[in-house]
Parts: C-alpha cells; sequence; structure tokens
C-alpha cells in the first residue's frame, strides 16, 4: 500500500453490510445454547445449516449467479468476526464449506462445474471440504503421495488424506493428487463416488462441534469432467485457496478474542476478591489492556488483508469475462497477477499468524481471570482456549508463515523450509 491512498481508507460499513450483519448476530445468538450443548456432548452442530442457510449466509462471498449474497470479501471477514464469538468451532464450519470449499469452486471451477456443484452448496443441500494434508504430507503439501492415474472418462483416486474438517458430513470435496508424471491436480470429488471412504477423527483436543475425517481412496472414480483447473496446476491452487482459509481463521479469531475480552470484563467488574472487585486489580487491567491490544492490531491486519484479497478476485474476475483463456494466461505468469497474489498471500499469512496466536494468548488470560470459573468445558473462555490451540496449527502453523513471511522478504534463494 503506498502513502498515497491511506486517507482512502474507509472502514465504515453500508446499510446493506449493517442489516446482513444484524442477522449474522441474530443468527449467532439464536444457535448459542445448541452450540453448547452440541460442543459438550461432541456432536457436529445440525442447526448450523437450517439457521444461516435463511439469512444467505452458507454463500455469503459467492456469487448471486449461483445462488450465494455475491458479498465483497471484507464482509464476509466482519460476519465470520461475528461467528467466531462463538467460538472457533463454529467458525471451522465456514472455512471449511466457504473458504476453502466454495471458494475454491467458484475461484478455479469452469461453468459447467459451477452451475452443477455450487447452487447445491450456497442452499445447504451439499456441504464443501477441502482434503490436502495427509499423515505424511502436513505443513508441506508438496510431498502428497495420494495419486491418481486415466482410465477412459475418468481418473482412479488411491491413498489417504486426514484431518478434513466436515469430512464426515461433506457431499463434495476438493482433494489434490499427484499424476503420473509427479506433478499435483486436484479434483472435484462427490462423496458418494465409488471407492472414498470416510471415518470421524475422534478424541480431539477442542473443535468439538465440528467433525474432521480420515479419507480414503481405494480406486476412487473420479469423472474427467471433474478436474479443477489446469492439470498439474493442483498445488497452485491450493495455495491460492489457503490465501482464503487464513483470512477465515483470522477474522473468527477476531470473534475469539472480542468475547474473551468483553466477557473478562464482565467477570472482573462483578467478582469481588480482597475487599474489591477484579477490575480494580492492576494486574487484572495487565490481562485486559493485552486483550484489547489483541483485538485492535488483529483487526487492522485482517480488514487491510481482506481489501488486498479483494483486489486480487477483482483482477480475476475482470480477466474471466474478457479473457475465455484466462487460466492458461495466469499458468503463463501474468505480471500483474502474480503481484496481487503475492501480496494477498503475504498478508493473510501475517494476518493469520499474528490473530491465532492473539485469539490463543486473548483465551489465556481470558481463562486467568475467570479463574476457576473457567476450568470447565461449560464456560465459552475454557472452550476458546481449547479451541484456539489448532488455529496456531491449521492453515500453516506458526512456524510455517513465519519461514514464509521472512523469505518473502529475503527473497527465494534465503527460503527455510
Ligand atoms: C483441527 C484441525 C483441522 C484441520 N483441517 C484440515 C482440513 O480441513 N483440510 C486439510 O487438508 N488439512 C486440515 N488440517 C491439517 C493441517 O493443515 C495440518 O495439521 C498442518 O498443516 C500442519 O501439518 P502437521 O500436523 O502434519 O504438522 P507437521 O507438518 O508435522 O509440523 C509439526 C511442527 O513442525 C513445524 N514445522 C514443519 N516444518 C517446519 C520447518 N521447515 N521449519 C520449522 N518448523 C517446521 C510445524 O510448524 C509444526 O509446529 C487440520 C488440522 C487440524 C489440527
Amino acid at each position: 500500500m503506498s502513502y498515497s491512498n491511506i486517507s482512502k481508507m474507509n472502514f465504515e460499513v453500508s446499510d446493506e453490510q449493517k442489516t446482513f450483519l444484524e442477522q449474522v448476530d441474530q443468527a449467532c445468538k439464536s444457535i448459542r445454547d445448541h452450540e453448547t450443548k452440541c460442543y459438550l456432548e461432541e456432536k457436529s452442530n445440525d442447526m448450523i445449516v437450517p439457521v444461516f442457510e435463511k439469512i444467505g449466509m452458507l454463500g455469503c462471498p459467492i456469487s448471486k449467479k449461483y445462488g450465494g449474497l455475491g458479498f465483497d470479501i471484507l464482509t464476509y471477514m466482519l460476519a465470520l468476526e461475528r461467528i467466531g464469538r462463538e467460538g472457533n468451532s463454529l467458525r471451522t464450519f465456514f472455512s471449511a464449506h466457504v473458504s476453502i470449499g466454495q471458494l475454491v469452486l467458484q475461484n478455479w471451477g469452469n461453468e459447467e462445474q459451477k452451475k452443477r456443484y455450487l447452487p447445491n452448496t450456497t442452499s445447504g443441500k451439499s456441504i464443501m471440504a477441502f482434503g490436502l494434508t495427509e499423515p505424511n504430507a502436513g505443513s508441506d503439501p508438496s510431498s502428497l503421495t495420494t495419486k491418481f492415474e486415466e482410465s477412459g472418462d475418468n481418473f482412479i483416486l488411491n491413498g489417504k488424506k486426514h484431518w478434513v474438517g466436515n469430512g464426515t458430513i461433506a457431499k463434495v470435496m476438493t482433494i489434490y493428487a499427484r499424476g503420473p508424471d509427479g506433478r499435483i491436480s486436484a479434483f472435484i470429488v462427490d462423496t458418494d463416488s465409488e471407492g472414498f471412504h470416510a471415518e470421524e477423527m475422534k478424541n480431539k483436543m477442542g473443535l468439538l462441534s465440528i467433525k474432521n475425517a480420515e479419507i480414503t481412496f481405494e480406486n476412487c472414480v473420479v469423472p474427467k469432467k471433474n478436474l479443477l483447473g489446469t492439470k498439474g496446476k493442483g498445488l497452485s491452487i491450493a495455495y491460492s485457496a489457503l490465501i482464503d482459509g487464513r483470512l477465515s481463521v483470522a477474522a473468527g479469531a477476531i470473534g475469539v478474542m472480542k468475547d474473551c475480552l468483553d466477557e473478562s470484563i464482565a467477570h472482573s467488574q462483578k467478582r469481588v476478591q480482597h475487599g474489591s472487585v477484579l477490575a480494580k486489580k492492576q494486574l487484572i487491567q495487565d490481562h485486559l489492556s493485552s486483550m484489547i491490544l489483541n483485538v485492535e492490531s488483529s483487526r487492522w491486519l485482517v480488514y487491510r488483508s481482506a481489501m488486498e484479497r479483494q483486489k486480487l478476485h477483482d483482477y480475476v474476475e475482470n480477466l474471466k469475462e474478457k479473457d475465455q483463456n484466462w487460466q492458461e494466461r495466469l499458468n503463463r505468469e501474468d505480471k500483474e497477477y502474480s503481484v496481487l497474489r503475492s501480496k494477498a498471500d503475504r498478508l493473510a499469512a501475517i494476518a493469520k499468524l499474528h490473530s491465532a496466536s492473539a485469539a490463543f494468548d486473548s483465551a489465556n488470560r481470558a481463562v486467568q481471570v475467570f479463574g476457576s470459573f473457567a476450568y470447565q468445558k461449560t464456560n465459552r473462555m475454557a472452550r476458546h482456549f481449547l479451541d484456539s490451540r489448532a488455529i496456531i496449527i491449521y492453515e500453516g502453523a506458526n512456524e510455517v508463515l513465519k519461514l514464509k513471511i521472512a523469505s518473502l522478504e529475503l527473497g527465494d534463494k534465503y527460503q527455510a523450509y
């Protein structure tokens, strides 16, 4: 960002955004008790789809052409921020379904694929998921070993993915596999395909109202028309999905921080120890001020990152309208695209690295302010603490994001991973 356009920044919400965000707020309030119940019983929250479908949240940034609301990235982030107050578990559903689900299809699918799949996902008839990680390929997806080969009109997939969010309920997933020439491609996979098996991963530390699955492909049959994007460019598609995934995690993390802050303030103003309320103790104020810093610094990074992501989106959508061979053009190193993508990638990594750690820090401080009252999962602060541990691992663990951010600054020859 050049200094010349700083004065043009405007984070005022429009009336349209305000109305939508109020609906999201109402939906979150209406689902709060059920979310707690599902979390404590470790069951998928079955109210998410009916409640959020009614207000269009299941396709918030998806084009109206495919049944979405067609909102910009920043509005979608503001909605995720509100949802994040209910917990990372609820927000993770949206990251998997929308950010690394629908958006991957909208961004990289051809018209026939988008028409075939997206309307059912915006209406909630079909839930989406993203399967990249494997038992031996986590931080380094380029080492994945799920294989595909061609057989007549189909691709045949063999291998294993794990930790796939929404993996037990999804009807459609994007899956990344390596071809006989060693290059990785992306596929749209229907979960009722022959040779597809999903199994719930049990005994998780947190995120208990959404499910993760281990997926096995045993000669899984995927029609050739379900190749996503250009053959051999799957890793680039996966990395572009991670820009949206990271942003969604970072936006939700702000909600977690805000909830920790508000609840800690309320508790500390009521709870009396040593003759006065906790809010009067200087060491408690230290926790509160740190939580305030966490919220404010993360908001700046996430909103700015959303604006850069929007520029990338607008550039590609514009290109799609003008050039039928837009994918080939992007693959041939379109300079403007590379610059916009690199900026969006860098800022999303920074926003996610900072916000995930800030959410965990805020949750830790909130548990401390609440003392023993937060040492039960019935208390939302305890759930924020457990769930925020996951967000500094998934969508790029902290260490890997640090290396990525540093090497983007230093240049490729300094890449430390
Ligand atoms: C709750 C949850 C939900 C998830 N959802 C999904 C999903 O929907 N879809 C999906 O595909 N995946 C998903 N994942 C997988 C997630 O993206 C991976 O767990 C993550 O990328 C890290 O990989 P790993 O767990 O194999 O850890 P590893 O890659 O083994 O890393 C272990 C540790 O080593 C560090 N490390 C790795 N490489 C380096 C290096 N070069 N230098 C220094 N340190 C390094 C890491 O930062 C980490 O701290 C999910 C994971 C979790 C826990």
